[in-house]
């Protein structure tokens, strides 16, 4: 059982592209309750369940509180745009350079303004990636048409070698708004 629906939209896209394979780091940002994290810990078998494949790292963060989950490491009442949490975020990942970073983060109630949330945690999710993914690591992240759409695409473009666009048949009944994820592979 997935803690949230949004389950169905990480296994879309991961069941397109192969993204979570076992073995693999992976930070997971706006994580709670932690669906997507349960995927992950599956996918990259941080519980080592399956003896055979190698042992991945699932650490999750959110600025709520995350329920423990076997397998994944979260900081909850954690703040991404935080300059902070990053060397928390590092400690607690092996080698430090995740083969993957996916973010379900979206704008909530914080006392910004929507728009300036929303361009802070993009910002924030396209600097961690910068700085700490792997060479051919994977970014999978969500974000909203509108006016900083075109901003993002050109910021992606520049790091990242590939970049796909998926609009997961899972979110469209979510809600009126278009959460097109671009699946990223950095340079
Ligand atoms: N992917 C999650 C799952 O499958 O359970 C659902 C994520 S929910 C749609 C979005 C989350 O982003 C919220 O829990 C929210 O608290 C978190 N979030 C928003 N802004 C954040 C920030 N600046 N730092 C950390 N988490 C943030």
């Amino acid at each position: 059982n997935y803690r949230c629906r949004s389950a169905f939209k990480l296994l879309e896209i991961d069941d397109k592209y192969k993204l979570l394979k076992p073995g693999f780091n992976v930070i997971d940002c706006g994580a709670a309750p932690g669906a997507w994290s349960q995927i992950a810990v599956h996918r990259v078998n941080s519980t080592g369940a399956n003896g055979e494949s190698p042992r991945g790292t699932v650490v999750g963060i959110d600025l709520l509180h995350i329920a423990p989950l076997d397998g994944a490491h979260f900081l909850s009442n954690h703040d991404i745009t935080d300059p902070v949490t990053l060397a928390k975020l590092l400690e607690l990942l092996p080698g430090a350079q995740p083969h993957v970073i996916m973010s379900d983060m979206a704008p909530n109630a914080s006392g910004f303004k929507e728009m300036d949330h929303e361009k802070l945690i993009t910002m924030s999710l396209i600097d961690l990636a910068e700085k700490v993914l792997q060479t051919g690591g994977s970014l999978i992240c969500k974000y909203w048409d509108g006016a900083l759409a075109h901003q993002l695409q050109q910021k992606l473009s520049a790091v990242f070698r590939d970049v796909r666009t998926v609009n997961p048949k899972a979110s469209r009944k979510e809600t009126s708004v278009v959460f097109p994820c671009p699946v990223v592979q950095k340079k």
